[in-house]
């Protein structure tokens, strides 16, 4: 059985493990490898590596740091298809999904390549008689990254191009179920010529976690995950005294409006809602019909549902590929069977183009759901789209802010004053306008609000930067030799 282990110290880790984990090809339901799962041994080696490189690296030049950048940079655009394919093939989602993936990952490893103008500091001169002011952005030291199966290779990349190019030295653990992605990055890194240490990857589960949240010398936590695991994590590891930014679970809205084009409404409906198998935190997973289009809306939804093409992800053609796990593929089917609102359309029996033991569910659809039952306030993530009907905008959006997750939503309208109206009033971090996963580019910054964001800045762009960094403000007098004299009272600016 192929073995996948950690990535500490700028090798492959060769120690012995007493804990593993299965990672299966989704398309076949078979085992294709073990993960090694770190223990108090693997956790301390890789923050010991972390800190040791830490040293120079927060000296190296920012020439020297945006060197290694680019070159990664140019090295992941030449092996792309190799990170596309261990995505597919351990997620589970279809080539040119995971094509999209490495793409949007690249657009973060850019942005940190101008780490040099994203650093600068203010200066002022003379504030007071030929004194000046000026501040700096330095690094943190060792910060720890724990991710999400549902993006194996570009979550990662939010954040560990941005905290390399601050100057910081990182820890990173992927989600066991696909791990391979974080090793391929972390070998092109060194590749580029990061140095030894400079980023670990280390595989595992709660154990690594913890490891990582109270270990004294990580200084800070970028986690992505569902909301359970990130308000535990926001908690555990600010009370260790550690800068946290921790990202949830999502229920993204989609509003649509009367007016609207219902087809391109439909077709973003199913696009944001079956892509990746609904397992993106950005999906749409609610479509909020306001009156009186719903009947429409929902025959054009199921019209595209009818012929979307499911099956292996590296089969040409296919559109959507298997769940992660059979685990969670039970656990989205059981939503089905729930009773609470009519369900139009039942993915169990579409047909799949595939292996019988794969962790297959075709799209499904509810109708007629409310604000009480699980298939709307559970984040399901799979293919299962639910229908709300309301009569008017106002209680569209009273729907949306009622919600506990604030991640993405979408309005789909004709009316620029109705959508204007919407991107203000509306209690959510991210918001589309006849855009259905408004994922901010490389350059803005990622993040929901309410239970979708644990901690105070979001991920990658210039929050990225801020979050990886402290400031210092350096205030400097060079003296005449003729000035001086005692005085005890405040400084003053004169
Ligand atoms: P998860 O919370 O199960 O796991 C995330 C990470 O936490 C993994 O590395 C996992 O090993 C670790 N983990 C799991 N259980 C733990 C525990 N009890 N203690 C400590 N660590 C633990 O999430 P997932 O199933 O891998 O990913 C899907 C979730 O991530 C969804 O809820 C989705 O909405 C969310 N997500 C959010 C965003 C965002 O930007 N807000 C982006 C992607 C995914």
């Amino acid at each position: 059985m192929r073995r996948i282990s950690h990535w500490i110290d700028g090798k492959p880790w060769s120690g012995d493990t007493d804990r593993h984990g299965d990672v299966f090809d989704p398309a076949t339901g078979q085992v294709a490898a073990h993960v090694d799962f770190a223990g108090p041994t693997e956790i301390e080696a890789a923050v010991n590596a972390a800190r040791a490189a830490s040293v120079g690296w927060r000296d190296a030049s920012l020439a020297a740091r945006t060197s290694v950048l680019f070159g990664f940079r140019e090295l992941l655009n030449a092996r792309k298809r190799e990170l596309v394919d261990l995505v597919t093939a351990e997620h589970g989602k279809v080539t040119d999904d995971a094509a999209g993936e490495v793409q949007r990952a690249m657009e973060a490893v850019e942005f940190a390549c101008g780490v040099p103008s994203l650093l600068k500091g203010g200066y002022s001169e003379n504030v007071s008689t030929k004194v000046d002011v000026y501040s700096l952005r330095q690094p943190l030291g060792v910060v720890g990254v724990i991710s999400p199966f549902n993006f194996p290779a570009m979550v990662p990349l939010w954040f560990v191009p941005n905290a390399l190019a601050c100057g910081n030295t990182v820890v990173l653990k992927p989600s066991e179920k696909d791990p391979s992605a974080a090793n391929l990055i972390a070998e092109l890194f060194a590749e580029a010529g990061l140095p030894d240490g400079a980023l670990n990857v280390l595989h595992g589960d709660k154990v690594a976690v913890d490891g990582l949240l109270e270990h004294p010398d990580v200084r800070a936590i970028s986690f992505v995950g569902s909301t359970p695991i990130a308000r535990y994590v926001y908690e555990t590891g600010t009370r260790h005294g550690k800068r946290v930014q921790a990202l949830g679970g999502a229920k993204n809205h989609m509003v649509v409006l009367p007016d609207s084009d219902l087809d391109l409404a439909a077709d973003a409906a199913v696009s944001a809602g079956f892509g990746s198998a609904g397992e993106r935190c950005m999906a749409v997973s609610v479509v909020v019909a306001v009156d009186p289009i719903g009947d429409e809306l929902v025959s054009r939804i199921r019209d595209r549902m009818a012929v979307l093409k499911v099956g292996a992800g590296t089969r040409p053609g296919n559109e959507m590929g298997p769940l992660v796990t059979r685990a969670h593929r039970d656990k989205v089917a059981s939503y089905l069977d729930s009773g609470e609102a009519s369900l139009v359309v039942d993915g169990r029996g579409h047909e799949i183009d595939g292996d019988a033991d794969g962790f297959w569910l075709g799209p499904s659809l509810f109708d007629h759901v409310e604000s009480g039952m699980s298939v709307y306030s559970d984040e399901i993530f799979g293919p299962v789209l639910s229908v709300v009907r309301v009569s008017s905008y106002e209680e569209a959006v009273a729907l949306v802010n009622a919600n506990r997750y604030g991640n993405g939503t979408a309005i789909f309208t004709n009316d620029g004053g109705a959508a204007r109206r919407f991107q203000h009033e509306v209690e959510i971090g991210m918001v589309g306008v006849n855009v259905p996963i408004p994922v901010p580019v490389g350059y803005y910054s990622f993040g929901g609000w309410k239970d979708s964001l644990f901690g105070d800045t979001h991920a990658y762009g210039p929050d990225g930067i801020h979050f990886f960094t402290r400031t210092k403000v350096v205030t400097s007098r060079w003296l005449d030799p003729s000035h001086g004299g005692v005085n005890l009272g405040f400084p003053r600016n004169v």
